[in-house]
């Protein structure tokens, strides 16, 4: 039987697949339209090389960064492959998460897909979604929330980002290119990991 931190990627890896061509088509829009084809490729892989038997969640996730980094390519392939395996070592050897520990691992992913892409919050990426999306959570459970109630805010704040990357200009990655001619258009990689939190909220659920 698969462990359920296999069960959670293989949800993502769904989600992510199903909305294969709308991350496509958003990429074309201000990039050169690879997004859902790498991120679909991506966890295909991870389905097919992270073992579904091993319940330390840490390492699983670990498997599963390196699995993306050589897999999906462009620039969320690495930012993806960093985050993930930097939310594995926070997870190393654990086969349970509290609220704090899920907290500290998003923290941790935003932190390498930080140092390695050199982007801060406003210039239309992945962590406009992220970044509102860990202060949101950290707030409900300072707040008393659980797991999934913190996701739920998180959730939230990351779809509001999504929308937030509609009205700015993108200053890194390819969008960059376009400069002004990328405002009104939505950051395919904020929208890409908005759907991998409301995967792991639903799944939580
Ligand atoms: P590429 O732009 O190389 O074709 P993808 O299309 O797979 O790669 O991914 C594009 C997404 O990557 C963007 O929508 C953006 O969210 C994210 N991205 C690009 N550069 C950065 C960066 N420096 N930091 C964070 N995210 C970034
Ligand atoms: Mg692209």
């Amino acid at each position: 039987m698969a462990t359920r931190i296999y069960d959670c990627l293989t949800k993502i890896a769904e989600t992510i697949i199903e909305n294969k061509d709308l991350l496509t088509e958003l990429d074309r829009e201000i990039g050169d339209a690879d997004h859902g084809v790498n991120m679909a490729r991506g966890f295909q892989a991870v389905l097919e090389k992270v073992p579904q038997d091993n319940e330390d969640i840490g390492a699983v996730l670990k498997k599963t960064g390196m699995t993306l980094l050589s897999t999906v390519g462009g620039a969320s392939g690495p930012l993806y492959g960093t985050a993930y395996m930097e939310a594995g070592k926070v997870a190393a050897g654990k086969t349970a998460l509290t609220p704090e520990d899920l907290g500290n691992m998003l923290a941790a992913a935003i932190a390498g897909i930080q140092k390695r892409g050199k982007a801060v919050a406003g210039e239309k990426t992945m962590l406009d979604a992220l970044m509102p999306a860990l202060e949101q959570y950290n707030a409900a459970v300072a707040g008393g929330a659980d797991i999934h109630a913190g996701l739920e805010a998180a959730c939230a704040a990351a779809r509001e980002g999504v929308e937030f990357t509609k009205t700015i200009r993108a200053t890194k990655g390819r969008a960059s290119y376009l400069g002004d001619r990328s405002i009104g258009h939505q950051d395919p990689g904020a929208t890409s990991a908005t759907l991998t939190l409301e995967t792991i909220r639903d799944f939580l659920a």
